[in-house]
């Protein structure tokens, strides 16, 4: 297994690419989080994703995963319907196109926080529970894949929410403030230099 895949608009997935060790999640049963949805996810990301939040837990803090892998078919599927509702253009900017949603690597995954019986999507830079994961999450392995002020370079909005498994680089990813893109293509420069 490849952490350190990058996928974006230049580096697609293929129709058949599927991560061959995905675990299956129990979803959270309370809440809006339907209980019969299947959320998988890539194995070593599961096992750093559940001592993550063993350690938060003894913060008060709560996450959980509320989608984990999804398939090129899925993303197929979810682009046709907004075709469909929206049109093309609306729909392309609301959704990846298929191939390009890191999604499919079963190494990123959007997780929620639950705060006094409540489920949070959406995080606020105030938010404690966010400000632990900003600066914790890479002793695990993990980065914030889309942080705001690199929308240039990773071509996403800012997603707090959206976190990814690097493995052993995430904190010298976090220390030097570097997004995975910039990473991968500093690893590429180096290649050729050393040619
Ligand atoms: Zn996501």
């Amino acid at each position: 297994m490849n952490y350190q895949k990058i996928v974006n608009k230049e580096n697609r997935l293929s129709k058949t690419y599927r991560p061959k060790n995905l675990v299956k999640i129990e979803p959270k049963v309370k809440g809006s989080i339907n209980p019969n949805r299947k959320i998988l996810v890539e194995q070593e990301t599961f096992e750093n994703w559940n001592a993550l939040v063993e350690d938060a837990k003894k913060q008060g803090f709560e996450f959980y995963i509320s989608s984990g892998y999804r398939s090129y078919t899925y993303q197929e599927k979810v682009l046709k319907h907004y075709i469909e509702k929206e049109g093309v253009d609306a729909a392309i900017r609301r959704v990846a196109i298929p191939g390009t949603s890191e999604h499919q690597t079963g190494l990123a995954f959007d997780y929620f926080f639950v705060r006094d019986e409540e489920n949070h999507y959406d995080m606020l830079e105030d938010d404690q529970e966010y400000q632990w994961i900003k600066n914790n999450a890479h002793k695990y392995g993990f980065i914030i894949r889309y942080p705001r002020g690199k929308e240039n370079i990773t071509g996403f909005n800012y997603e707090p929410w959206h976190l990814r498994y690097v493995g052993g680089i995430a904190t010298y990813l976090y220390e030097n403030n570097l997004t995975l893109d910039e990473f991968v293509l500093k690893q590429q420069k180096r290649l050729v230099l050393t040619k």
